[in-house]
Order: C-alpha cells, then sequence, then structure tokens
C-alpha cells in the first residue's frame, strides 16, 4: 500500500506538499521538518517501538515522522499547535488508521488524563519527537515528571541541550537539567543530526536522544522536594565552591560553615569542591545529612 509513494520526508515530497498547501514554515513554533530518511529510520530503530506498543508524537508538522511511527506501533497520538497543518496532515496521513492527530498545544495537555481517557493505562507509551527547539526542556521535564511511566521518550533536540542532559560528572554540561533527567531517566545520545537534515535549515546542530525509565526511579532520595532545592542551590552559581553557594542558601555564618564543613567530611568531599564535580549519588546522600544536620 506505501510502497509506490514518495516518503512525506523525501525532498521533493516535503517541497510539493509546503508548496501545495502554500506552507511557510514557522519559525516562532520551530518548524523544521527533517528530509532525511535515514535519521527518521534511526529515530524509529531507537525507539524500538512494538506492534503492541502506542506512541505519542509532538509536532507532526507534516506528518514525516509520523507515518514511519504509525508503520510499527500499534496507535499514533501526535499533538500538533498549527492549526493550518491539520488539514494537511489529514491528507499526508490519510493512508493510515491507527493515527490521531490532536489540535493542541502539548504544554496545555494533561498527558495523565489522556492516557486515563484513551484507555491507555497498562499500556506500553514510548513518546518520539522531533521537538519544536523552543520549548524543549518544558516539555521534558513534563514527560519525565508525569505521573504515568512513559517507558522510554526518544526526542530530538539542540546538540546542546542533549549534551546537558546526557553529561558525566565533571563535564561543562553537567548541571541542574542534568540531575533533574538523570535521577528518573537513563540517558545517552543515539546520534547527531547536522542541519542540512532539515526544511528550513535550522541555526544548530541537532541530536537524538534516548531515555529510559530507570527501574527504581528517585532511589535514595528521602524528601524530593528538599533534594531539588539542594540541587537548584548548589548550581546556583557555576563559578562558585559548593560550599559558597550552599552558604548563600543556608546562610553565611559561622555555625553553618561549621556544620557544612561536617557534613561534607561525612560525604567525603573536599571542602572546595564544585557542584559539577558530585555523582548523583553523592547529592543524594549530601541532601539526607544536610536536611538532618539542619533540621537539629
Ligand atoms: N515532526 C516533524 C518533522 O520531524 O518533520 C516536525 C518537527 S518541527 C521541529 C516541530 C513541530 O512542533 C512543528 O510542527 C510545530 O508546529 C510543532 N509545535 C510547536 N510548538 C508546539 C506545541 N506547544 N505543542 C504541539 N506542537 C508544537
Amino acid at each position: 500500500m506505501t510502497q509506490n509513494r514518495l516518503s512525506i520526508s523525501d525532498p521533493i515530497r516535503t517541497n510539493d506538499i509546503m508548496r501545495k498547501y502554500k506552507l511557510r514554515a514557522k519559525k516562532s513554533l520551530g518548524q523544521n521538518f527533517l528530509t532525511s530518511e535515514k535519521v527518521l529510520d534511526d529515530i524509529v530503530d531507537a525507539s524500538q517501538l512494538q506492534p503492541d506498543e502506542i506512541a505519542i508524537e509532538i509536532g507532526p508538522g507534516i506528518g514525516a515522522l509520523t507515518e514511519k511511527l504509525a508503520q510499527v506501533a500499534e496507535h499514533v497520538y501526535a499533538f500538533e499547535i498549527d492549526e493550518n497543518l491539520i488539514p494537511v496532515l489529514h491528507d499526508t496521513l490519510s493512508y493510515y488508521d491507527n493515527i490521531d492527530v490532536i489540535n493542541q498545544d502539548i504544554l496545555d495537555v494533561d498527558l495523565d488524563k489522556f492516557v486515563k481517557d484513551h484507555d491507555l493505562e497498562g499500556k506500553t507509551i514510548k513518546v518520539v519527537a522531533n521537538l519544536p527547539y523552543y520549548i524543549t526542556t518544558p516539555i521534558m521535564l513534563n514527560l519525565i515528571n508525569s505521573d504515568y511511566p512513559f517507558k522510554a521518550l526518544v526526542l530530538m533536540m539542540q546538540k546542546e541541550v542533549a549534551q546537558r542532559i546526557t553529561a558525566k560528572p565533571g563535564h561543562r554540561e553537567y548541571g541542574s537539567l542534568t540531575i533533574g533527567v538523570q535521577t528518573r531517566m537513563a540517558t545517552r545520545i543515539d546520534r547527531i543530526v547536522g542541519k542540512n537534515s532539515f526544511i528550513p535549515r535550522p541555526k544548530v546542530d541537532s541530536a537524538v536522544v534516548v531515555l529510559e525509565r530507570l527501574d527504581h526511579e528517585n532511589e535514595g532520595i528521602t524528601d524530593l522536594k528538599y533534594f531539588n532545592k539542594l540541587i537548584r542551590s548548589a548550581f546556583a552559581q557555576k563559578r562558585k565552591s559548593l560550599m559558597n553557594n550552599l552558604l548563600n542558601w543556608q546562610g553565611r555564618n559561622d555555625d553553618t560553615r561549621a556544620k557544612l564543613k561536617q557534613v561534607f567530611t561525612d560525604c567525603g568531599i573536599e571542602d572546595n569542591a564544585r557542584a559539577e564535580q558530585l555523582s548523583i549519588e553523592q547529592f543524594k546522600k549530601m541532601a539526607t545529612e544536610l536536611q538532618a544536620t539542619f533540621k537539629k
């Protein structure tokens, strides 16, 4: 059924669709359409979607990734904010009966409610998307912190953000975003994608990131709110030492300094350490010790 048509991502077909519907990619909505079949196939491979699994796509654009997902998943739910693209998608995806296109801003969608309303509880759901880059972080954090445990997220994003969320301790990119993500998900960069794989060409290079839910999310964190506060405070001023950042948080006086020094010693952390040198495990231990010490 699909053999005789060019894929939507084929540059000839993408340009034809854009001409037919007089489409001009909207920069304000981060519209950069993928025109590399190889990249799309790699994204779908990375998702390892199975025929009984559900895909949620954010920002289907003109449907290049959507059609590939529909070829492997049981069903695809695709959220697109731009109402001008809805009739285009109905046309380009008309060959598939397992796709629902939903005209909504993904940041307004209550995904937990969506899953319940569509009887998807218990299903393996994966989110696969070439994200609109202007809202990569809020979209990703919503997905990670959602009550529904999405099994995997395969997300194309700007390379620089990808490096931050996959960073290891000791690297420049390691920071509060890294830790916020890696306490719940295992992360890796699947591949880097150059600017020429899109119409129009974006200004930055991109990367496909695979995020897989950890079996024991947030294990070892006794109070998540407190842990998050510690992380925010520890990285508040990246040039300063961890001690200085924590003094700013807890109050700069001799008593606090002495208590902090004791916690540092107990956690095996040097007095002059910087936040980016600590592993997530060290931050977890530190959060528990700090909370106990400062409650006294
Ligand atoms: N998936 C297509 C592809 O790979 O060619 C298009 C990807 S394009 C980078 C991002 C898409 O997200 C655009 O279609 C844009 O209109 C859509 N979008 C932007 N902001 C959105 C939002 N808040 N909610 C849902 N879709 C959004």
